[in-house]
């Protein structure tokens, strides 16, 4: 079981993301709607995964996570991308995420992934 921060800011995805997360026994210690929020929340929470979003107002995912990643540098930062994110997807990489999940959601390839970088 992993403390999870769910970032992204569609209301739906954050839904859908709670849904197979707790369904997989993980904890839901917050939902941030962008990735300024996102960031103030981890460095409150410290939750063992994050989920960002790449697309989101205020700030975006990809600053999101340098922010995180700098305060941070064990962060588990787990990106959810969505089709024709190529080039985002290697600035991530290239930031130290740990892994992507593509909108959208397959329920157990998320499952998956999360217990892949938790357990
Ligand atoms: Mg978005």
């Amino acid at each position: 079981m992993a403390r999870i921060l769910i970032v992204d800011d569609s209301r739906i995805s954050r839904r859908i993301l709670r849904n197979i997360l707790e369904q997989g026994g993980h904890e839901i210690v917050g939902e941030a709607g962008n990735g300024k929020e996102g960031y103030e929340m981890f460095l409150e929470l410290h939750p063992d995964l994050v989920t960002m979003d790449i697309t989101m107002p205020v700030m975006d995912g990809l600053e999101s996570l340098e922010h995180i990643v700098t305060a941070d540098p064990k962060a588990k930062v787990l990106m959810i991308t969505a089709a024709g994110q190529k080039d985002k997807m290697m600035q991530a990489i290239k930031l130290g995420c740990i892994d992507f999940v593509a909108k959208p959601f397959d329920d157990q390839m998320v499952a998956d992934i999360v217990v892949k970088h938790t357990s």
